[in-house]
């Protein structure tokens, strides 16, 4: 089966941790942590890792701070994370998610440092109201730069051709049928929208499940995390999931694109 489960916040109780994540994994098998000030001491970092890896079947991955390649504050707090983590875990390929923001200034030392371990950077699209391609083509050449792979997010992505007024197939086809976009996309951020916005739970908004569920299919190994606004995992959310991988199984057409 495919990697599939939330973005999740942490409380940052140590033994509240390890209630929240014995409980969770008889549901999932992965998750993202949302990495705030609360959970990036050492021992945090540390406690993490030990329960992710007695708990979950496969790897978590890490949403670092949203602006941590271009803005100094945020770069200097990522580090420290990021020492963190290699120290309690350094051979399994985490991956680290941050923001993609056009012209920005990028420092490459945090994307160095990752690039030199066993972590993998993933740069993810944020929402955007012109010219989606051109983005794409951004996101592209900045992730190729900095050596980083991609987290896209398809709520918005599909937000942002919606509010461009442009063809969601013609845009994920560009990414389908691009060599490129096959090889570094390495996780799906997935939630649902509508005219006011994202991260509505699957099937409240606007999204194509057969075209959504066709794209995911030509990346069978990127792992799939919702960003949907659930508030009882173990009835909603394990329904949510449920539902998403039988459109999976259902609509497996690359011909779509
Ligand atoms: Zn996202």
């Amino acid at each position: 089966m495919r990697d599939m489960g939330y973005r999740i916040r942490l409380p940052s109780e140590l033994t509240e941790q390890e209630e929240f994540i014995s409980r969770y994994s008889n549901y999932f098998n992965t998750f993202e942590v949302k990495v705030k000030d609360n959970i990036t001491s050492a021992s945090c970092v540390q406690n993490i890792m030990t329960l992710a890896k007695k708990y979950l079947v496969t790897i978590p991955s890490f949403h670092i701070i949203k602006d941590a390649l271009y803005n100094q504050q945020s770069l200097e707090k990522s580090k420290i994370f990021f020492q963190a983590l290699e120290k309690a875990e350094s051979d399994l390929p985490i991956v680290l998610v941050t923001h993609y923001i056009p012209k920005k200034e990028y420092n490459s030392e945090l994307p160095k440092q990752i690039g030199n371990s066993n972590f993998i950077l993933a740069l993810e699209n944020i929402e955007v109201d012109e010219d989606v391609l051109d983005y794409l083509d951004g996101l592209k050449y900045a992730a190729t730069t900095l050596g980083a792979k991609i987290c896209l997010d398809i709520g918005h992505l599909l937000y942002s051709v919606s509010k461009c007024e442009e063809n969601e197939t013609y845009i994920l086809g560009k990414i389908a049928n691009d060599v490129w976009w096959k090889e570094n996309i390495v996780e799906f951020h997935l939630h649902d929208f509508d005219s006011q916005g994202c991260h509505l739970n699957i099937g409240r908004g606007n999204i194509n499940l057969r075209l959504i569920a066709s794209f995911i299919n030509i990346f069978p190994n990127a792992r799939i995390i919702f960003e949907t606004t659930i508030d009882d995992l173990s009835v909603q959310g394990v329904a949510e999931v449920k539902m998403f991988e039988e459109e999976l199984t259902q609509y497996d057409n690359p011909r779509d694109f």
